[in-house]
């Protein structure tokens, strides 16, 4: 398989995307998206690297991308991914506005998971964005993913197969604030899209998750209109209306 790059690029390969069937058929399934403190920590760690201090030359604010593994379940209508891992590969070319991923990688550090970690699944990838300020994130709406990530998504026949055909693409998008405020904990965008912030610097997490449509055609959730939520802070959360006991599922309610 080609490398293929992941980049900021948009709109530039709508027409090629269309024919592919990204989007189209709604999926049946809600998606709800956990990760791991651990793993959170380790994305957060690779992204304020890469933007601060590129790959140690002259560039900085380069992209730089992972491999995630976890473990996933449906109930009730929603697959659930629990984000368990996140390593960085240091084997991707890098640049400020794409990183290319080095297909060995994921089968390598596959392989050791599998010998250390055979509970957990290869989910997908983890990749970053870059930008100079908040008003060009905003202008560019840089937290989306581009048109590339998501046919370089639909063309990873070793994530699809090593997921079980419900593979995971996070994108962590970064920048430094101009002004520091109070933030209390992250702060959903829409629901596949969650931001914090660490000092200085703001962290949007977007989300998408493929599936096979009715005739086993690979498909996956766009940036709107997502059934994708990640929930960053289960403990933390209480969405209106939620009730714990007696709430006609079978638990408690005599
Ligand atoms: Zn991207």
């Amino acid at each position: 398989m080609t490398a293929s790059k992941r980049g900021l690029t948009t709109r530039r390969k709508r027409d090629s995307i269309l024919q592919r069937g990204i989007g189209g058929t709604e999926p049946a399934m809600d998606y709800c998206l956990r990760i791991a403190d651990n793993a959170l920590e380790n994305m957060t760690l690779a992204a304020l690297e890469a933007y601060c201090l590129g790959a140690g030359g002259k560039k900085k604010q380069i992209e730089t991308l992972g491999y995630m593994w976890g473990v996933t379940n449906t109930a009730r209508g929603t697959t659930n991914i629990f984000v368990e891992r996140m390593s960085v590969s240091v084997s991707a070319r890098r640049h400020p506005d794409w990183v290319e991923p080095n297909d060995d990688a994921p089968r390598l550090k596959n392989e050791i998971i599998r010998r250390w970690s055979p509970h957990l699944k290869m989910l997908g990838d983890f990749h970053t964005h870059p930008y100079e300020s908040l008003s060009e994130v905003a202008d560019e709406k840089g937290y989306e993913f581009s048109d590339d990530d998501f046919e370089c998504f639909i063309d990873d026949d070793f994530m699809w197969e090593e997921s079980g055909n419900t593979p995971l693409m996070l994108v962590a998008t970064i920048t430094r604030l101009g002004k520091v405020r109070d933030s209390h904990g992250p702060t959903h965008l829409r629901s596949n899209i969650v931001a914090f912030d660490i000092g200085e610097f703001r962290i949007w997490l977007n989300a998408s998750v493929g599936y096979l449509d009715e005739d086993g055609k690979r498909r996956c959730t766009r940036n709107k209109g997502s059934p994708v939520r990640i929930d960053l802070g289960p403990r933390l959360f209480n969405f209106s209306g939620d009730r714990v006991f007696g709430s006609g599922n079978g638990s408690g309610n005599g």
